[in-house]
């Protein structure tokens, strides 16, 4: 009866599959000099492999939070509004202060629907949420990534000031002499830009039922449900934002083609969690599939961005689930 009751209600969502996306540099390990270094990650077996990390990820999911709950008139805290990353932190100055966690608590949960579903840290007082929204790294799939090191070459060009650009590969410009390009250049800037493409392996988990959850006293400190569903149709709506435009770094130059997408979503509509194998297996959605029917998790499937979209639109009709709200 219990079950029959929380129909339609959803504990948490996982999305798990891969991206193939080309010619980007979203996530870079920094700049030393001109040289921009790509994101290299090591898998267990030693394997190096490029990535772009789960904090950027989270990051341009925030972003498309922000954007929606700004654009919707949805309660956004004062740092929130301005997008500021401290988020709760910076606009701590009036909450209750130390012993009264519980009630400063609910009041960050209350006035901002980001803070809510991204977490924050506050220092006074000390109060601390996990995100909603949780993000992997997107790994790129073992021998199914290329990676370039493109130099580009900036010239002023004598007393008409004009600016041109060259680029090539390291390969190319290794074979002939880049100060030869121009007798006529008065200044050069030479710098080096990564650019990737490849199939990526991602996996983020929604954790619904902690929509506006206190987790100092573990009360809810939204008690309307239509606000917790607002929240929730949000944060669905922001996952569907980051993949059909994931902006990271250099996109202004490095705008990625998105090529295709495909995977699982696993919802859990009962106080489960869902199960997780990565897509760097390359039967992860056999094995997922298996694993969330012995749970008695529900696995859509889709093949593209339009798939994943349409399973998107049909999760928003349900509810965020509610820890104990058929008992009392
Ligand atoms: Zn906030």
């Amino acid at each position: 009866m219990m079950a029959e009751q929380k129909q339609g209600q959803v504990f948490e969502i996982a999305i798990v599959g891969r991206v193939i996306w080309n010619l980007h540099s979203l996530n870079n390990e920094g700049t030393i000099g001109n040289v921009t270094e790509p994101r290299t990650v090591v898998l267990f077996d030693g394997t190096k492999t490029d990535g772009v990390s789960g904090e950027m990820m989270k990051h341009i999911h925030a972003f498309w939070t922000w954007l929606r709950a700004k654009e919707n008139n949805l309660p956004l805290c004062s740092a929130c509004q301005s997008f500021q990353p401290q988020r709760a932190d910076a606009a701590s100055r009036d909450l209750p202060q130390r012993g009264q966690e519980a009630s400063a608590m609910a009041q960050v949960l209350q006035r901002c629907v980001l803070c809510d579903l991204h977490g924050f840290l506050v220092q006074r007082p000390p109060i601390h949420r996990q995100s909603t929204v949780e993000f992997g790294w997107i790994v790129g799939v073992p021998e199914k990534v290329h990676r370039d090191l493109h130099i580009h070459a900036r010239h002023a060009m004598g007393a008409q000031g004009t600016v041109q650009e060259e680029s090539a590969s390291e390969e190319e410009v290794a074979s002939k002499e880049v100060g030869q390009i121009q007798p006529e250049v008065t200044a050069q800037m030479l710098y080096h830009r990564p650019t990737r493409s490849g199939i990526y392996a991602f996996v983020t988990l929604f954790q619904a039922w902690r929509i506006g959850l206190n987790e100092v006293n573990y009360e809810y400190a939204l008690n309307d449900e239509g606000e917790r569903k607002k929240r929730y149709e949000l944060a669905l709506t922001a996952y569907e934002w980051t993949f059909k435009r994931p902006d990271g770094a250099m996109t202004t130059t490095r705008l990625p083609h998105i090529e295709g997408a495909e995977g699982l979503v696993l919802v859990a509509k009962t106080a489960v969690p869902v199960p997780l194998l990565s897509p760097l297996r390359d039967d992860y959605r056999q094995q997922l599939k298996n694993l969330a029917q012995k749970q008695g998790v529900e696995v859509d499937e889709f093949n593209d961005l339009v798939g994943l979209t349409e399973i998107l639109s049909k999760l928003r009709e349900l509810n965020p689930f509610k820890l104990g709200a058929t008992s009392q």
